[in-house]
C-alpha cells in the first residue's frame, strides 16, 4: 500500500508514535495474527471487553488519545494528519480497540460538534480514558435505511422526557454504558422535522437489551427496548427536533470512519494473503497471481479513496458523498478478500484443530463480511447516494417527505 503521508514537519510526531507503539505493543501483545484479520468482541466477552479499556487507557496516558480533539475536553490539541500518522503506525499492530469504534468515531465527534459544553466536559475525557463505552441507537425494526421514519417516542414529562419504543441492530450495547438515541418528539411536522437526538445513560430504569445471534456464531449487536424510560431534559443533544441534523453529523462521520479514516483491519489484507499464497507454495500459479493482483489493486483504491477524503476534510471540507463511494469500494473489497482467503486456505478454512488459535478466521470473516453491505448504509442505498450526488441522475421520488408524521399511512 501506498498510503503513508510524508511531511518532515511531522515526522518528529511518527518517530515517537513509532516508537511507543512497538514497545506497548510488544509489553501487551497487541500483535497481528498471522491471517492479518481482527478479532471482535462478542456479548459476555468481558475479558475483551477489559482489553480494549486498557489498550484505550493506556493510549490515553501515552499521549495518543483524542489526537485531534480539543485539550480542554481531554484531546491532545494536534491535527487530523497526527491522527492519521498515528493510524498508519497502528496498523502494524492489532491494537484491541474495536468496542471503541463508534463511541471514538461517531458519538464523540456528534457531541464535539452539536454538544453543549457541559455535554462535552462531562463525556468526552471519560470516553477517550476508555472508562465509558458508547453505542448508537438509530435503526428499529421498521426503520434503517429510512431512519427518519422511526417511531420511537419521546414526550416532555416536566424537566424529563419520557422515552418509549424499541430499536434494533445496536451494536455493542451490552458493553455500553451510554448511547446516542434518537427519538421522534413531534409528530405534527414531517418525518425529518419531529425527530430529536438525546444522551441515553443505558444504565437508566426501563432499558433492557436482548443480544442478537449472528449466522458467526457471536453475538455482536441487539435489540434494545424502552419502557418509559425518563432522560433529563439537559441531555438533548443537538437541540430539541433538531435530530436529523444531529444524526446527519453521526452518519457522515460513520460513512467516513467505516469506509475510508479505519484501516481495512478486519478481513484479510492482500498482503497477507500473498504469504498465504507463499505458503501453500501457489505463487507461480497464474490464475492466483491475476487474483491477488486484482485484489492488490482493490485495495490501493480503497487506501487512495481514503487519502482523498482525508486531504479534503484537512482542508476544512465537510465529508460528502465521496465517504460513500469509499465505503462501497471498502465493502467490495473485504467481500473477495473474504471469498479468497477462503479459498486459499482449502479444508483447513473449513475445520480446523482445536488447539489452532485463529484456526477460525477465514470462516468467521467469510461469514461476517456480507453484514458491511448492510452496516452504515446498504450498498443499494450508497448507489442512490452516488447516482444523485455524484451522477447528477434524479432524485428518488420521496411522497411521504411533507407530510405530516403522524398523517402517514401506517404510523
Ligand atoms: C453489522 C451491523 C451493525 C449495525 N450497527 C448498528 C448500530 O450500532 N446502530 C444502529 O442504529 N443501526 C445499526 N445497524 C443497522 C443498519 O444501519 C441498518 O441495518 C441499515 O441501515 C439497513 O436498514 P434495514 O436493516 O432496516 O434494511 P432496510 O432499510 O429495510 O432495507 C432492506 C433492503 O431494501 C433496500 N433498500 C432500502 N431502501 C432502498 C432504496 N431507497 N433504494 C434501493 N434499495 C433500498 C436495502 O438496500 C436492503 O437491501 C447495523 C447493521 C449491521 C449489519
Amino acid at each position: 500500500m501506498t498510503d503513508t503521508i510524508s511531511d518532515s514537519s511531522l515526522d518528529e510526531f511518527r518517530a515517537r508514535a513509532a516508537d511507543w507503539l512497538a514497545t506497548k505493543a510488544h509489553q501487551h501483545g497487541w500483535l497481528r495474527t498471522p491471517d492479518g484479520s481482527r478479532r471482535r468482541v462478542g456479548a459476555g466477552d468481558h475479558e475483551a471487553v477489559e482489553r480494549n479499556q486498557e489498550c484505550q487507557r493506556l493510549l490515553f496516558e501515552g499521549g495518543f488519545a483524542g489526537i485531534n480533539w480539543p485539550t480542554e475536553y481531554g484531546g491532545q490539541g494536534l491535527g487530523l494528519r497526527e491522527q492519521i500518522i498515528f493510524n498508519e503506525e497502528s496498523r502494524k499492530y492489532d491494537l484491541p480497540l474495536v468496542v471503541f469504534i463508534i463511541g471514538l468515531g461517531m458519538c464523540g465527534p456528534t457531541i464535539l460538534a452539536a454538544g453543549t459544553d457541559e455535554q462535552k466536559r462531562r463525556y468526552l475525557e471519560p470516553m477517550l480514558r476508555g472508562e465509558e463505552i458508547w453505542c448508537q441507537l438509530f435503526s428499529e425494526p421498521g426503520a434503517g435505511s429510512d431512519v427518519a421514519g422511526l417511531t420511537s417516542r419521546a414526550v416532555l414529562d416536566g424537566d424529563e422526557w419520557v422515552l418509549n419504543g424499541q430499536k434494533v441492530w445496536t451494536s455493542g450495547a451490552h458493553h455500553c454504558q451510554f448511547g446516542i438515541v434518537l427519538a421522534r418528539t413531534d409528530s405534527s411536522v414531517p418525518k425529518h422535522k419531529g425527530l430529536t437526538m438525546f444522551i441515553l445513560d443505558l444504565r437508566t430504569a426501563g432499558v433492557s437489551l436482548r443480544p442478537i445471534r449472528q449466522i458467526d456464531g457471536g453475538e455482536h449487536f441487539n435489540e434494545v427496548y424502552f419502557d418509559n424510560v425518563r432522560i433529563p431534559a439537559d441531555q438533548v443533544l443537538g437541540g430539541v427536533g433538531n435530530g436529523w441534523q444531529t444524526a446527519t453529523t453521526t452518519l457522515m462521520n460513520e460513512r467516513v470512519s467505516l469506509g475510508a479514516v479505519r484501516p481495512l483491519d478486519d478481513v484479510h489484507s492482500t498482503q497477507a494473503l500473498i504469504a498465504l499464497a507463499a505458503e501453500k507454495g501457489l505463487t507461480g500459479d497464474t490464475s492466483i497471481r491475476r487474483q491477488l493482483a486484482d485484489l492488490w489493486m482493490r485495495e490501493t483504491v480503497v487506501g487512495l479513496l481514503g487519502q482523498r477524503i482525508t486531504a479534503s476534510i484537512m482542508q476544512g471540507k465537510q465529508p460528502g458523498p465521496e465517504g460513500s463511494v469509499a465505503k462501497l469500494v471498502r465493502t467490495d473489497f473485504s467481500n473477495k478478500s473474504a471469498e479468497f482467503g477462503f479459498a486459499l486456505a482449502g479444508a483447513g478454512a473449513a475445520a480446523w484443530p482445536a488447539e489452532a488459535p485463529t484456526g477460525d478466521s477465514f470462516a468467521n470473516t467469510l461469514l461476517f463480511v456480507p453484514s458491511l453491505s448492510v452496516a452504515g448504509g446498504t450498498d443499494e442505498v450508497l448507489k442512490n447516494i452516488i447516482g444523485e450526488r455524484v451522477l447528477g441522475l434524479p432524485k428518488e421520488p420521496q411522497v411521504d417527505r411533507d407530510i405530516p408524521f403522524r398523517d402517514l399511512k401506517g404510523r
